[in-house]
This record gives C-alpha cells, structure tokens and sequence, in this order.
C-alpha cells in the first residue's frame, strides 16, 4: 500500500501525538484517544471503542489539512463548487481516509502491534446510507475526486437521522428495518451550531412599498426551523486538500414553546421540537420515483435555503461584493430535489438582500448548473401548486414571475406555437396544477447535463427535447466516473499490488494510464497471477456467502453478479428467467454439459414497490429449489446477499466474473456499478444503454457480450404495438419457463403467488423482457463458452480493467471544471499553515 510521500512529512510542522505518522506515534495516539476520548483501557474496551479511537486518531491526522484548506480558501476568496445533492452515500470513511492519507499500512501495524486487527475494525463502522443508489454515490465519487484534484468544494446536503434501510430477507421477503448510524456516534464530523441559519415555512406573503417607494413583498411564515451544519473532511488522494461536506440538522429555533411550558402544556411545547426535527429525521427510501409528499418537499427548500444562507455568509465573511455571488460560488445541482434554489436564490436576492429582478436573475442563472439524472417519467418530479402555496407561498410567486418572462421568451422565439408553451411553461395545467421542477432547473440553470452520451441525446431528442431547441447551448454531457480509490485500491488491494507491480502507482490519479498493462496481456506469468488473484478473492466471498447464507458455493464457476437497486427497468427478473432456463435444460437432461455458474444478487427495494419486492422474493424462492435439487448436482447456485450498501459493493465488485447490466435500453441513464465491475476484471453482459455503450467502446466490441434492442428498437416495436404473448406462444424456452413459474414449481405448489409478476409480463411487459429474452438467452450461451477457454477470458478481463481509464471521476469532474465550471485547482501547501498549537 502507500506511504506518505517525504515532503508531506517533512512539510509537516508539528510532529506530536495528533499528527505524526509514525507506528509508535500512531500507538501512542491511539491509546491516549482511547482514554480520553472514549474513556476506556483496553482491558475493558468493546471493538467499538477501539474503532472510535482509530477514527479519532485518523480524524487528528486530518485536521492540519482541513483548516489549512481553509484558511487558503478563506484569504484567497478561492472560487468554490457547491455540489447541492438530497444524497451522499458515503461509505465507511476510514479505510477511506487511511488510503488517502497513505498511512493504511502503518495503521494496520500499529494496531497489530497492539493486538488488534485492521479489517475487524474497519467492519465496525456503520456506514452513513445517506442515499438509495447511483446518484448518492456518484455525489461521493465527485467530492472525492474534488478533493484529489485540488479543486475547492462544499458538498451540501441533509443529515438524516435514519438513511437508507437496512435490510432483512425473511422467507424470501425483504424486511425493512430502521437504520441507526448514528447509535454509536460519529466520529467523523464536528457541529457548527454557530453557523446556524433559518429557514421559513407556510404562512403568507404582503406587498408593501418600501422607503425608496419601491414595490417590496413580505413573507410571514406559519413555522421557522433552524438548520444546523455538520462537516465532515473530505480528504483527496494524496493531497494536502481536505473539503467539507455540510449537512444541515433539522431543529426547532427554541426547544421549548416557554409560553406554552408555563401554561403547563409541556407536551405542547415539546411539540413544535418534535415538528420542527422530522425535517431532517429520514431519507425517502424511493430510487427513481417521486411520490410528491409534504415533507419532502420541505426537506428539500430545507437544505436548499441552507445551503444558499451559508453560501451568502461565506461571501460577506470574504468581502466578496453580493453582486459577485456568480463568481465565487457555482452550484451544481444534483438532479432536480435542490431546483427549488432558482426561487430560493431569487428570494434570498430580492427579498432579503434588495436586489433588483433583472440582475437577481442574471446572478441567478450564472451560479446554477443543473444534472438530469433519469429518462422515467414517474421520476421527474412535480409538485401540486396546492402544496406549493401551502409551504412556499412566496417561492410560488417568484415561480409564476419566472415563468411570466420565460414564456414570453419563447413566444419571440417560436411565435404563435401556443401548443409549446404549454408544454414548457413552469406550471402544468393539464389537470390538477403542478409546478414542475426540471423545467424550473432548466430556466434558471446556465448549464444542463446528462450523466451519459446516449442518456445526453435522449434528453435532446425526448425529455427535453423543447429546452433543446430554445436553449441549445445549455446542453452538455458529462459521463459519471467513478473513484478509483475507494472502488480498487481500498476494495481490492491484491489486483492495486498486482497492477502496481507492473507500471507503478500513478494510475491511481490517472486512471488513463491503466492502459499499460495492456503490455502485458500475453504474458502468461502476468495472466497467471491476474487469474489466481481473482480466484483468492472469490474465495472469500466463497466463505462469506457460506457464512450468511449457509450456501456452498463451487469458486470455479462463473460468478455472475447482479448488484443494485431492485426496479423493473433494471430487469432483475430477466436474470431469473435465465436461471430457470439453465434449470429446465438440467431438468430436461440431468447430464447436460452446462457451465456451472453461481447467481448472486444484492439490492434493495423501494418499501411502497410491490412488483421490485415480488421479484426479491422471486428470486430467493427459485434458489431455495434450484440450491437444493439433487439433479442439478450443484452446477447452478441462486444466492442473494442481504443489505447492499457501499461497505457490501465493496466485497461483491472485486469477485465478479460477470457484471449484468440489463436494464431496457433507453432507461438507464449511465450507471456506475457497471464501472466498478469492470475496474475490476469482470466481463459485461449488457444492452446498449447508460454509459454501458461507452464502456464497450472503450473495451472493444470483443471483450463486451452485448445483447437485445437498441433504444431506437424498444422506440419502434412500442409504437407498432407490442404482443407480449406472441413471444411466449412462440418461444418454447421462455413458454417452459413462465410456465415453470406459474405451476407454483417454486412456491411449494401457491400458483397465486407469483401471478402479478406473470401477468405483468404476458400482458403489458412495459420492459421488453420476452422480446429481449431470446437475445440475452443466446448471449448468455456465448459467455459460458468463453469462459471455458480461460485465457481468453483472463486476456478479456485484464483488457477490460486495463480500458477503464476513462471511467474515474477524476475525468468527469476535470470535465465539469472546464466545460461548466470554470474552476482551477487551488494547491494547499502545508507549509503556508497555521500552526495547531500557536
Ligand atoms: N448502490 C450502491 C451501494 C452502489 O455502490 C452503487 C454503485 O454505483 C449503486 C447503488 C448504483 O449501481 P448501478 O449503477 O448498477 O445502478
């Protein structure tokens, strides 16, 4: 692993027991934290205790970097992203924080020397699952890339008492259960409750005319809660640069209503508390849709108004005149849950800072740039203007101002097309009103982005097809990345060693140079090696899965890996078809020569998603049949792995031969999983869709098993009129199959069970699987005799890590910093700090 680079230690300017890193410093500092922060000896401590001390003495080794970054920041009024996003999903931090900081090694001796294991403890930690999937990861991946790249950031976001569920499987069903990251502290973040901020609600607006004689609005709230930042360090990759990530606490402004509390109402008083915490209490589980409830939309002009407050603090504490807003801050926002900031700017300016409309809005609209993250419709979100009115009345008179001045915009540029106002206008009126959020994103933002090149021309050509054409400049792509920190050289330190053997450690920040190990893609030494690393590191997920699940698995077969949300877009389900195909073959001729493959499944569903939680229970059902037919002979295992989250990701990419990446074409707008397995030597089966068709460029057409129709395809066969049960009357596989599963053959005889999921597909099957299902079918034929030729697969696997360069964060964010953002790296010399005990 890495060490710490000379210069940084010898830049270091106070060499104690908080910053050395040194083993026997690192001792030191590990029991004095023990002590005195936990207030244990080891006799007595628990590994909880043991883990706080580590993140204690790890957290101490990054403060130097984080107040200098700080104070660098703060004298040179350094121009800074504000990454706005309603999810972080994080990871555990310190495994994280020890690759960055290089010290990872030193650690474990350290606490070795001390009688402790490493990776013992770094399980201890809960991660924060302040996200539901790909976009709260991808919010990580972009601070840690930031960071890596010296670029000055604030992420901002909510601090969810309860994140995303944890999750249980109990007769095949998935159970939720409350997460409680916080039980046992947190070791990483530090309150500012001196930077507190206040944001109102409800009640209603009054014009006035103020001393100028101008025309001024009032905004009387019914309630105000206080937000309460909480940051935490975001060290990058061997860098002096430490940023924050801001979350904001949800409180009442006084605990106690004393008027009520002296009245003798005490449960009253404590009311308006209870009230006022909900806000930030938990993440909406919902991946991908949008229910338009109540509270979330207070969550999210919660942390918007927040984060804008904290913003304008900053530019006052800086001197940066408020007319500049655009130049020191520009604000990324994360899908549409923080569009609420084009009115909420625009009321911060106007209202609370006398600013005029006109410049306002430049101000406005050169600050924000906004990311589309999905092509569902169920997924854009839009808000009654009942509620609207109810929670935000003055946001909804700016809204209709905005919206004033935009349409007459598009009636100069496309006069007399009354049909497209309509269809752009702020405000749906199709029926009940709803104010529509990616519209209001797409007015006020300079910038619009898609997260792939094929999700980009859908945006162009479908969802927004009518911002294209009036704001054709505004358009741009940035493909997600993913870091290549925590997603190889934390999770899979054998394959880092391996590859770092060979050309040196400088792809770990130019993960472009990954492609030199293409040199050694005939060498049968270097492929050996490649194969058995693999194969350890099955292994161990071998035992894992024997101790979870109590399955044994055979690591020479083929580990084929489906881990993510649970949605019928992503097609989980047309994985299960295989499943029984490869059964019904064996079933058929018990000595058929079959590929022995392990299935393994991770993901959660949406609580309210009954048909992704059928599919669970699907699944875990076929294994419990297949798992335990003595004609299948163990050649086929169905696993699922309860509670994906980063900390599980992290185990299952590294062990995965083959990555399914599934989804209809036209649905996923990138991905990143589909990234992470291929990092790490896994194989693809994938349609064209996200960014999976810029992964098979990069790999080659070769070394990527591509099935099913096109998006343009999935376009045609919906409008000549889709026959699902054509497929099946003609198909005698899928025929088997679909009836296999409606003979209750594995649901102990219940034919009712699995019937919605049936009749979804032989009557509607609005994903295509029975029209895809022969391609995929044939694909999956071609994979299993590929893998029977195990150089060529090793040679397929080493090519495809080895062309994943373009796929690191670091590209996408180096691309945000050029095309959207125009930001330069801002370098934190240790050197130049303030000295911690001056
Ligand atoms: N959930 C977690 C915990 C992840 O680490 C990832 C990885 O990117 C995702 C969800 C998204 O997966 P996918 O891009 O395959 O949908």
């Amino acid at each position: 692993m890495q060490t710490v680079p000379n210069h940084q230690v010898d830049n270091l300017q106070i060499e104690d027991d908080r910053t050395g890193l040194s083993v026997e410093c690192l001792k030191r500092a590990f029991l004095d934290n023990l002590f005195y922060v936990q207030g244990k000896f080891p006799k007595i401590a628990t590994k909880n205790d043991y883990y706080m001390a580590l993140a204690y003495t790890v957290r101490d080794r990054l403060l130097q970097r984080w107040i200098n970054t700080a104070v660098i920041y703060t004298e040179r009024a350094s121009r800074t992203v504000s990454y706005l996003s309603a999810e972080f999903l994080m990871g555990p931090h310190l495994g994280n924080n020890l690759v960055n900081l290089g010290i990872y090694d030193q650690v474990k001796q350290a606490v070795s020397e001390l009688g402790l294991d490493l990776e013992d403890l770094l399980e201890q930690e809960e991660e924060p699952g302040l996200g539901n999937g790909g976009l709260g990861r991808l919010a990580a991946c972009y601070l840690d890339s930031m960071a890596t790249l010296e670029i000055p950031s604030l992420g901002y976001g909510i601090r969810y008492e309860f994140g995303i569920f944890d999750q249980d499987i109990r007769d095949g069903w998935q159970v939720e259960i409350t997460d409680k990251w916080l039980h046992c502290g947190n070791p990483w973040e530090i309150a500012r409750p001196e930077w507190e901020v206040y944001v109102r609600l409800g009640g209603h607006t009054e014009a006035y005319t103020d001393e100028h004689g101008r025309y001024r609005v009032r905004w009387i709230p019914f309630q105000v809660i206080k937000g309460v930042p909480h940051d935490t360090p975001i060290l990058g990759y061997k860098t002096n640069t430490a940023n924050t990530l801001r979350l904001w606490t949800a409180e009442a402004p006084e605990s106690f209503d004393f008027a009520a509390f002296n009245s003798g109402d005490y449960l009253g008083a404590v009311q308006e508390k209870m009230v006022s915490e909900n806000l930030s209490k938990v993440l909406y589980p919902n991946d991908d849709s949008s229910q338009g409830k109540r509270l979330r939309l207070a969550q999210q002009i919660f942390f918007v108004s927040c984060s804008l407050q904290d913003m304008i603090r900053i530019v006052f504490r800086q001197n940066v005149p408020l007319e500049k807003f655009h130049e020191k801050f520009v604000v990324q926002l994360n899908d549409t849950h923080p569009a609420i900031a084009v009115a909420e700017l625009m009321r911060l300016l106007i209202d609370e800072h006398d600013m005029g409309w006109d410049q306002a809005w430049q101000i406005t609209q050169k600050s924000l740039a906004y990311t589309n993250h999905t092509l569902l419709p169920e997924a854009l979100e839009r808000w009654p203007i009942s509620l609207f009115r109810e929670l935000l009345p003055r946001h909804l008179e700016i809204i209709y101002e905005i919206n004033y001045h935009f349409l007459e915009e598009v009636k100069a540029k496309f006069p007399g097309d009354s049909d497209r106002l309509r269809r752009m206008s702020l405000i749906d009126e199709s029926g009940e009103k709803y104010v529509r959020m990616a519209h209001l994103a797409c007015v006020g933002s300079h910038s619009i982005n898609g997260v792939a090149a094929l999700h980009t021309k859908l945006l162009q050509q479908d969802v927004l097809r009518d911002f294209y054409q009036m704001y054709p400049e505004k358009f741009n792509n940035k493909t997600n990345g993913v870091t290549p920190r925590r997603f190889i050289v934390l999770s899979n330190p054998r394959l880092t060693n391996l590859i770092s053997s060979k050309i040196g450690d400088n792809w770990i920040k130019h993960l472009e140079d990954l492609k030199h190990l293409e040199a050694f893609v005939d060498d049968p030494e270097f492929c050996s090696q490649w194969r058995s690393i693999k194969s350890a590191i099955k292994q161990d997920l071998v035992a894992y899965i024997a101790q979870q699940n109590g399955i044994t698995v055979n690591p020479d077969s083929i580990f084929d890996i489906q881990a993510k949300r649970f949605h019928e877009y992503k097609r989980q389900h047309l994985n299960a078809l295989h499943i029984i195909t490869l059964y019904n073959r064996i079933k058929a001729n018990p000595d058929i020569d079959i590929t022995p493959r392990t299935f393994i499944f991770g993901g959660k569903a949406a609580p309210g998603y009954y048909m992704a939680k059928l599919i669970i229970k699907l699944l875990n059902s076929i294994g419990d049949v297949v798992n335990n037919d003595p004609d299948v002979r163990d050649r086929l295992k169905v696993v699922f792995l309860k509670d994906y989250s980063v900390k599980f990701a992290q185990r299952v990419y590294p062990a995965a031969d083959l990555s399914e990446q599934i989804s209809m074409a036209g649905k996923e707008a990138s991905g990143t999983g589909n990234m992470k397995f291929a990092l790490n030597g896994a194989l693809t089966i994938g349609t064209l869709d996200g960014a999976n068709v810029e992964i098979r460029e990069e790999v080659g057409e070769d070394n990527f098993f591509i099935f099913g129709l096109t998006a343009p395809e999935v376009y045609a066969l919906k409008a000549r009129g889709y026959r699902p049960l054509d497929y099946y009357h003609s198909n005698r596989e899928l025929k088997a199959v679909i009836d296999r599963i409606a003979s209750g053959h594995f649901s102990h005889g219940d034919t009712k069970l699995f019937k919605p999921l049936l009749d979804s597909l032989l009557y509607r099957d609005e994903y295509l699987l029975f029209a895809d299902y022969q391609a995929y079918i044939d694909c999956q034929d071609r994979v299993s005799q590929v893998y029977r030729d195990r150089d060529r697969w090793t040679r397929m696997s080493i090519l495809n890590a080895a062309r994943m360069g373009k796929f690191s964060s670091d590209r996408s964010i180096r691309d945000y910093c050029q095309d959207i953002w125009n930001i330069k790296p801002v370098p934190i010399e240790l050197g130049e700090c303030i000295q911690a005990k001056e």
